[in-house]
């Protein structure tokens, strides 16, 4: 039963079908009947089996979910409490705009993935005339209501969008998602103006955090399809066809509210405490003002690029 729900793939990097097995999943029949939980998930969840293409050095999980289902449970993601912790999402995206305006003059930006609109708020703040294309029909509404941010709900790879168009395309934590992330930087090449500025982010499965916690790095879980290094994420996105590609650090934060909620979920304290933790109470306040900072390249690998 478990196999129909399963399909094997190449290296979603490189086309190759020659891998090695680094670990196995640790999944069982009941696991699958449940959705995928897109949000938090704590370390020590559940995963697929990672395996490293021979050729292009890739680690990618093989096999995935099938990429319908995967699409499916994303679009039914809703967006409730996990607005709270994610609205410190807010302070880190404006360092990556900051990021963006270092490479970039130009005025109309595609966020893929674009979740809630946090990014895309800020980047409207900063002058862009920002686009968000999201799979989640509760994210893509949110972003809307609360950030009047102009965000279409449904999956890049269908949209019907102008070829030379953007002045700058994001990916922030995308692309370790989609099963064929090589077809979503080939429509992003083409939707960029000659000149265009690229930016993608997704995990470092080389990272500090990464190398001490190994299978219990946070970032290895059901939803995480494939683990880039800035070099497999350079090569992916040279591949595509993009030139000047080189990697970047920016001020990544996260507020304490963030950090701390995890935890209480973990211990399982935090339905008791939910409410004194709202971000409009007093205590909630406070936690979402204090700011933790950190480079993005101890936890990422940010990759910038030109059409
Ligand atoms: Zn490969």
């Amino acid at each position: 039963m478990t196999d129909s729900l399963l399909e094997y793939r190449n290296c979603p990097a490189c086309g190759q079908n020659d891998f090695e097995v680094l670990f196995d999943s640790n999944m069982g029949e009941i696991d699958f009947q449940k959705g995928i939980e897109t949000v938090y998930t704590l370390p020590g969840g559940k995963y697929g089996r990672h395996v490293q293409c021979r050729n292009c050095r890739l680690i990618y999980v093989n096999p995935i979910e099938k990429a319908g289902k995967i699409n499916e449970d994303y679009s039914k993601r809703k967006s409730d409490e996990d607005i709270i912790v994610q609205r410190s999402r807010l302070h880190a995206t404006r360092s990556q705009v900051r990021l963006i305006k270092k490479y970039d003059s130009g005025t109309s930006l595609l966020d893929i993935g674009s979740g809630e609109g946090f990014f895309l708020f800020n980047a409207s703040k900063a002058g862009y005339i920002a686009k968000g294309i999201e799979l989640s029909q509760d994210a893509a509404e949110y972003a809307k209501k609360e950030f009047g941010v102009d965000t279409e709900a449904g999956a890049f790879e269908g949209l019907q969008l102008p070829e030379n168009y953007f002045d700058v395309v994001t990916l922030w934590t995308v692309l370790e998602h989609v099963p064929y992330p090589l077809t979503i930087l080939k429509k992003a090449h083409r939707i960029l103006k000659p000149g265009g500025l690229l930016v993608v982010l997704t995990p470092n499965i080389e990272g500090i955090p990464a190398k001490i916690l190994r299978k219990r790095w946070w970032e290895i879980r059901r939803l995480h399809v494939n683990q880039f290094t800035t070099k497999t994420l350079t090569d992916i996105v040279k591949n595509a066809g993009f030139k000047n590609v080189s990697s970047a650090c920016y001020r990544e934060s996260i507020s304490l509210l963030y950090l701390v909620i995890p935890i209480l979920r973990y211990l399982k304290l935090y339905g008791k405490v939910k409410t004194s933790l709202q971000p409009k109470s007093t205590l909630g306040k406070i936690m979402d003002k204090i700011i933790v900072v950190f480079p993005s390249k101890l936890n990422y690998s940010t990759v910038i690029a030109f059409k």
